[in-house]
């Protein structure tokens, strides 16, 4: 590893894709970067996200990309008219990684295009702009002059540097085994930066499902559903867990779902299982008489809705809630799914195995 300069430099401090791609501006504008980052490589929580969908951003309009902010779309607004998702294609293009848009409208690289391969890519351009990486290198807090102080992990010694401006691009606070466990807050306070509590955003959710539910259904994809909570609706595939439910629709919810827990708890998300059909088309289709057929095999011939909707009804509407065409119809169109709490941050995900259709 080369020696710490001591000319002047800049200082970026972490080095998940927002160091990565500070060090990149900043070298191209002709600043002498030097990346300091804790962990044994670069990048980790990247090459995490690699294992599952890896979409790298999104091809919607942008005034419809930024109300996925909710709160703060005027802030991302501004963002990502700075640095659209246009921008992030040509970016990636020049580093000789293509993309494509895919169902959803996300963005994904060509399937050749592994995400070691994109970051390998990118580090081989950081290199030629002569970023400087130093990996196991802790930033532990300012110095009263205001240098850094960082250790170097692999001896154990601790030293001082003294750039002339510092980034810090410490991410957030999940999935802590790869680096981003959320620490740094504290370093800041003594020099009076509060910082908002980190909070998810983007994560599954909880259902104390009962023990029978729990055993029949497992783990099933619900496809093509709608999800509301907050007014907001999205639609997608929901995955229904031991735990609770997981995918995307649930995860575009998780602010306005934790708004309503923090509000009370539990709190619903409504589920609608026939999204394409407005509530007279749905209540016409269920006027065909049962003639004494279950309502598993009268939701599967009549709407085509088969395992697991009917456990998931008795698992969550009183009985006597289905009886009339009209009761069933408006149920099957928001069944409140009673949301106990998110998903603690150090869980991971599903195996990317179980994933209904992530493109
Ligand atoms: C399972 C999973 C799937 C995901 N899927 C996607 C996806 O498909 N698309 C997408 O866009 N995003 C996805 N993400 C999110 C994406 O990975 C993050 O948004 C992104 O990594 C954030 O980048 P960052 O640079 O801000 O932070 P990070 O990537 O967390 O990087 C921060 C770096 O700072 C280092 N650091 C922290 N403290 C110190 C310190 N004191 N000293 C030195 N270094 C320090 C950490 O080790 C880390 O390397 C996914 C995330 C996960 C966990």
């Amino acid at each position: 590893m080369a020696p710490i300069s001591t000319a002047p430099f800049i200082a970026v401090v972490g080095g998940g894709p927002a160091g990565l791609l500070s060090a990149q501006r900043l070298a191209e504008a002709g600043y002498s970067v030097t990346v300091f980052e804790a962990q044994p490589t670069v990048g980790r929580k990247f090459l995490v996200a690699g294992h599952g969908g890896f979409n790298l951003t999104n091809a919607e309009p942008l005034p419809t990309f930024t109300q996925r902010y909710g709160s703060r779309q005027t802030e991302f607004g501004r963002f990502l008219d700075h640095f659209t998702p246009t921008d992030l294609r040509q970016w990636l293009s020049s580093l000789g990684i293509e993309t494509f848009v895919g169902t959803s409208g996300r963005i994904f690289p060509l399937e050749a295009h592994k995400p070691a391969q994109v970051l390998r890519a990118w580090l081989q351009h950081l290199q030629t702009l002569g970023v400087q990486l130093h990996v196991r290198h802790r930033w532990l807090g300012f110095t009263p002059e205001r240098a850094l102080r960082l250790r170097d992990e692999s001896t154990g010694q601790e030293f001082r540097v003294q750039p002339a401006a510092t980034v810090l691009a410490l991410g957030g606070a999940s999935w802590a085994k790869t680096g981003s466990d959320g620490q740094w807050p504290a370093l800041l306070r003594p020099w009076g930066v509060e910082t908002v509590p980190f909070a998810p955003s983007n994560c599954g959710a909880e259902v104390a499902w009962s023990e029978f539910f729990r055993a029949k259904v497992g783990r099933a994809p619900l496809k093509n559903i709608a999800l509301e909570c907050g007014g907001q609706t999205v639609r997608g595939e929901l995955l229904l867990t031991e735990y609770g439910v997981e995918g995307t629709p649930v995860y575009a919810l998780t602010p306005p779902l934790r708004a309503a827990l923090q509000a009370s708890a539990p709190a619903n998300l409504f589920l609608n299982l026939k999204p394409d059909l407005t509530a007279e088309q749905l209540q016409q289709k269920m006027q065909a008489p049962r003639n004494g057929k279950s309502l598993a095999v009268y939701l599967e011939k009549t709407l085509r809705l088969g395992p697991p909707v009917p456990t998931l009804l008795r698992e969550l509407a009183p009985a006597e809630a289905g009886t009339s065409p009209a009761a069933l119809a408006s149920l099957l169109q928001r069944l409140p799914i009673p949301v106990t709490g998110l998903r603690p941050w150090t869980k991971p995900f599903p195996p990317p195995a179980a994933w209904p259709g992530r493109k």
